[in-house]
């Protein structure tokens, strides 16, 4: 019942995902020069600051207070330039990061919008949302962050140097320290890193099924499969949990290991100054100024480790971002160059084979011709292959092998423009947009008049219950506003076809019972639209297939006879036997 993703994400190496991101960056030169240059200010008086406050301190304990006041005013001025070097950095990071921000989620949905359709068929829809939201705000933050922790290791750093120049044998110790917890950092961050590739998939998958949860709530219901949809969502955040809390626990360990063994090295530095002190290898003005420093020195183990979590966590974000926008895992869609400016809407298919995925053929060998403005009906058994033949048409799927002719031109050849721009697919639950009307309408048309609106509604015969409306085309359908029935979508899906003006309407007949009303005011939009476009409609309905100009019987991935209607009730005797059953069926139900 649920999607399964297969867990074969792509890792790109932190070099590949720099070099990607800052693709972005430079975009934002402006932004990202004044953040650097704040950055560095605060880097070189990070730098300078604990020397010029170790020389303060030792006029102090050495007695020398006009040397003490000068110096202080100094430390006081490189303070007020730090903060407003702070601010600065810290306003043009902000919005440098949320720049690229924009930058990449707009090329995201952009290249999602690409994305091939049987490459979407295997996804679950958390694998998309997941990465556009969460995935894509980390990388930004990583401009953000990353700054913080690289300007606090360079200013630490500069204590460390101070130390270095006090007395090399304790900047030897912290040395030491530096590399002891680093190493323990870094086995932390590794176990946390492969923990969170696993969290974030079930992420993805939650997602998706809250997603499922949200749609299909309706149907849920009507199905009785609550229970079973609650076990099921409750397994996946059982897990997530589950996962969340491994990556917590982990974390929680490696912090109570690296405290103790800070606190160790805490003690050892005490017992290494009283040796040093008794030996006279130390000042005791010394040790106080190292003592005070020891804070900072082992907080830029922290910091470090800090600038390590974040690149990791960049590098797994930045990899699942531009696995989306740039891997084979989401093929994009590819058109040819050639272009039909006026279709006539003549098209062919020629011994064309489909199947979905590794999964048997659905069309075996399909050939049939279609005139431009006739009206087409495909008939046949659900399952046989009627709407693969609208998908392939509009080059949702790519055929296998044979060729499908868009007036003579192989869809192959043609650009996105000329195939879609003329295609209409009007489904049996079309898509409608939480807008109002007019906004659903306007989605297909930029620049789309009042009269024009007005002659598609009327021709899809919706305008006058459109009027009925107290807000007329401005009443907002879909979530939140009004509840459109199936029918009246059917129609508002013809408006939206009548206002792109597309030669090729692909209708796919709801199979639903529709009341009598609707299904004639739908009879008579088809009708408004005959001898004026190329229609081709599965049809599920006698009165549909009585009025086409031609009948397809689709049986197992290919047409077994072609005719009118009266023809084929004379030629063939399976359309005869689906006849009769439709009769019977419409007999029943009237
Ligand atoms: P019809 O419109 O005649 O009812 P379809 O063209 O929808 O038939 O389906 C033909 C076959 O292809 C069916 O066996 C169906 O399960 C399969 N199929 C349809 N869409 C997909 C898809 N997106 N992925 C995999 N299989 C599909």
């Amino acid at each position: 019942m649920f999607h399964e993703d297969k867990n074969n994400e792509k890792n790109y190496s932190l070099k590949d995902n720099l070099k990607k991101s800052l693709k972005y960056a430079k975009k934002r030169k402006k932004e990202f020069l004044l953040y650097f240059i704040g950055n560095l200010f605060l880097c070189i008086i990070g730098g300078i600051a604990p020397l010029v406050s170790a020389k303060q301190l030792l006029f102090l304990t050495d007695g020398i207070l006009g040397k003490f006041l000068w110096i202080s005013i100094f430390v006081f001025s490189i303070e007020i330039t730090r903060n407003f070097s702070g601010y600065l950095t810290r306003k043009y990071s902000q919005i440098f990061a949320r720049e690229v921000l924009k930058d990449i989620q707009i090329d995201m949905a952009k290249e999602v919008l690409r994305i091939e359709t049987a490459d979407l068929d295997k996804k679950s829809s958390g694998v998309i949302i997941n990465r556009l939201t969460n995935d894509t705000s980390k990388i930004a933050d990583i401009f953000l962050e990353l700054n913080w922790s690289i300007t606090d290791v360079i200013t630490n750093t500069g204590i460390l140097f101070a130390i270095f120049v006090i007395n090399k044998y304790i900047f030897l110790f912290y040395v030491f320290s530096i590399f002891l917890i680093f190493f323990l950092e870094r086995k932390r961050i590794n176990i946390r890193n492969e923990m969170d590739k696993k969290y974030r998939k079930t992420a993805e998958k939650t997602t998706g099924l809250a997603g499922e949860l949200v749609r299909g709530v309706r149907d849920i219901k009507v199905l009785n499969a609550g229970k079973s949809f609650l076990k099921n969502i409750n397994e996946k955040i059982t897990l997530l949990n589950e996962q969340r809390y491994q990556m917590i626990r982990t974390n929680r360990s490696f912090r109570l290991l690296i405290d103790c063994i800070r606190d160790i090295l805490d003690l050892a530095l005490i017992v290494i100054f009283i040796y040093m002190i008794k030996v006279d290898m130390i000042t005791i003005s010394s040790v106080v100024i190292i003592y005070m420093y020891r804070g900072r020195v082992f907080n830029l183990l922290s910091y470090f480790s800090d600038m390590l979590d974040y690149i990791k966590d960049f590098n797994l974000s930045a990899g699942r971002v531009f696995e989306v926008i740039d891997s084979d895992e989401f093929r994009k869609e590819s058109f040819g160059t050639g272009k039909i400016e006026k279709v006539k809407g003549d098209f062919e298919f020629k011994d064309v084979h489909f199947g979905y995925e590794d999964k048997q053929e659905v069309l075996k060998g399909i050939s049939f011709k279609i005139k431009h403005n006739s009206t087409v009906s495909f008939v046949g058994k659900s399952g046989a292959g009627k709407s693969t033949i609208f998908s392939l048409l509009a080059k949702m799927y790519h055929a296998k092998s044979g060729e499908i002719l868009i007036d003579g031109k192989n869809i192959d050849t043609l650009d996105e423009d000329s195939i879609r721009g003329n295609i209409s697919i009007i489904t049996q639950n079309p898509y409608i947009f939480n807008m109002t009307i007019r906004e659903n309408l306007e989605i297909v048309k930029d620049g789309l008049t009042e009269e024009e609106m007005i002659k598609a509604c009327k021709l899809a015969c919706l305008h006058d219950f459109i009027m009925s409306l107290p807000d007329g085309y401005d009443t907002m359908v879909g979530e939140g506003g009004l509840t459109l029935s199936g029918g009246q979508k059917q129609r508002l899906a013809i408006a939206r076809a009548m206002v792109q003006k597309t030669e090729i309407i692909l209708f796919d007949e709801a199979t639903s019972a529709l009341d009598n009303e609707t299904q004639q005011s739908i009879q008579e939009a088809i009708n408004n639209m005959k001898n004026k476009y190329t229609i081709l409609i599965i049809a599920h309905r006698l009165s549909t297939v009585i009025n086409s100009d031609e009948i397809m019987l689709i049986e197992d991935g290919k047409v077994t006879c072609a005719g009118s209607h009266e023809e084929l009730l004379k030629s063939s005797k399976d359309y005869k036997q689906l006849y009769n059953l439709e009769l019977k069926k419409n007999k029943t139900t009237s």
